[in-house]
């Protein structure tokens, strides 16, 4: 219904009412009383009128502690529909804050950084993980410029330039991150950020890869085309400089081929889709077998001792196989002649450990936490003479891994070293404590 018909009509009846109402009482006692009546009368009805904007005026400055009136006529409609757009009103509150908390449970879950700013930049909100990629504090910050906070010169150049179509790639607090600014609602701008760093490491792991197995082939494969190029150019080499030669290559050659079977081994580690299938696992053949071969190694030059008080394992034969015949090819190679070298195969609470201890040159702490890295050398040229990839240590972390074993160094220049793996309790199967 129109207001006009709400309000005045029943007004106009009101005021008509008391009008005639005063006409009759007038008529009847005389035209001192019919003044009276209507004085008093239009009294009544702005006095009510009063009372009621005073209520309602209360009402308004405090809707939650003060009641409206069930009012009269008019007032009634007028309350009842205020009462109505007050209940409204609340529930939309209630659902507008119930989203807030929604959205910014959603906004704390993310994995990447949202900041809430205003048109010139001041900060208003940001999410934990934007706390902790810009270093920024909610508490602290808040109403301060972004500029004052990220102090990163590509960041001011970015709010500078203002060329917000295109994310930019900041180095900020140890981490690299991709900062993107997107305006809103003309007044407001967020900036986005995603952390960049591990990809990062990994680009750069992979980059050194290339570089360092490229470097690696290139000697013997500089070798190799340097005698055959002088074979070409010299065909009648005396037999004896040939085979010479020829032996050279074949070392090159197999150098090579070591080379590239470390590499593939590497990389079917590090692979997600090559999952360790566990089977049983006869150390004692094992521990036969790498003894067989490490005397082979040595040729008598070392003392070598097997110490097998351990358990069967489940595993994967192959890889520990390699593991281990890597650490104590190690020792052999890196031991001077006449040293002493110790393979021991133990079970404790902990769990089975396999341990390699050598009399050998040793290695200074500084290079320890190093050596498992991709190519990683103490003394490159003595790990080329020995035939040396540089990558046995990077396999031998990565099947200690796979196996949720730990795999432990300790070493002192000129004394020997220790490398010892320590398999979970759950991986031994026929156990016997020591
Ligand atoms: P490499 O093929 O060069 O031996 P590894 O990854 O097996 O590569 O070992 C990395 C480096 O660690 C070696 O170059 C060597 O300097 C050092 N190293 C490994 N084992 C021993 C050891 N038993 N004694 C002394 N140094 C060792």
């Amino acid at each position: 219904m129109s207001p006009f018909i709400v309000f005045w009509v029943p007004a106009l009846v009101r005021m008509l009412v008391v009008f005639f109402g005063a006409l009759t009482v007038g008529y009847l006692f005389g035209e001192f009383w019919f003044a009276t009546v209507v004085i008093l009368g239009l009294v009544l009805l702005i006095g009510l009128q009063l009372h009621y904007l005073y209520h309602l005026s209360r009402w308004l400055d405090k809707p939650d502690s003060s009641r409206l009136p069930d009012g009269w006529g008019a007032w009634t409609e007028i309350f009842s529909r205020l009462y109505r757009m007050r209940r409204e009103d609340e529930k939309n509150q209630t659902e507008l804050s119930e989203w807030l908390t929604r959205f910014r449970q959603a906004m704390t879950l993310l994995p990447d950084g949202v900041v809430i700013m205003d048109d010139v930049l001041f900060l208003e909100w940001c999410n934990p993980v934007a706390e902790q990629h810009l270093g920024l504090h909610m508490g602290k910050d808040k109403g301060m410029r972004i500029t004052n906070l990220v102090r990163s010169p590509e960041f001011m150049d970015y709010i500078i330039l203002g060329r917000f179509d295109k994310p930019l790639i900041i180095s900020h607090r140890d981490r690299k991150l991709i900062a993107h600014i997107i305006q809103f609602e003309n007044r407001r701008q967020i900036l986005v950020t995603h952390d960049i760093t591990e990809n990062e490491r990994i680009d750069m792991m992979r980059r050194d890869f290339i570089a360092n197995a490229s470097h690696e082939l290139r000697t013997p494969l500089t070798v190799i085309n340097g005698f055959l190029e002088i074979s070409a150019m010299q065909p009648d080499l005396d037999s004896k400089t040939r085979a010479a030669h020829m032996k050279l290559m074949i070392e090159q050659g197999h150098r090579m081929q070591g080379l590239v079977e470390d590499m593939l081994t590497l990389t079917r580690l590090e692979s997600v889709d090559f999952p360790v299938r566990p089977e049983h696992v006869n150390m004692s053949q094992m521990l036969e077998q790498i003894v067989a071969e490490m005397e082979g190694l040595s040729i008598g030059k070392h003392t070598l001792n097997l110490i097998n008080l351990g358990p069967d394992v489940m595993g994967s034969q192959d890889e520990l196989r390699s593991a281990f015949g890597n650490l104590v090819s190690n020792a052999v190679r890196y031991t001077p002649t006449g040293g002493e070298i110790t393979i021991s195969w133990t079970d404790s609470a902990q769990g089975p450990k396999f341990t390699v201890r050598d009399s050998g040159i040793g290695i200074r702490a500084e290079h320890i936490s190093r050596l498992t890295e991709r190519f990683y050398r103490v003394d490159k040229s003595r790990s080329r003479e020995t035939q040396g990839t540089g990558l046995g240590l990077a396999i031998v972390k990565h099947v200690a891994l796979r196996h949720k074993a730990q795999l432990t160094i300790e070493s002192t220049p000129g004394v020997g070293s220790s490398f010892s793996i320590q398999f979970p309790a759950i991986a031994a199967i026929s156990r016997q404590l020591s």
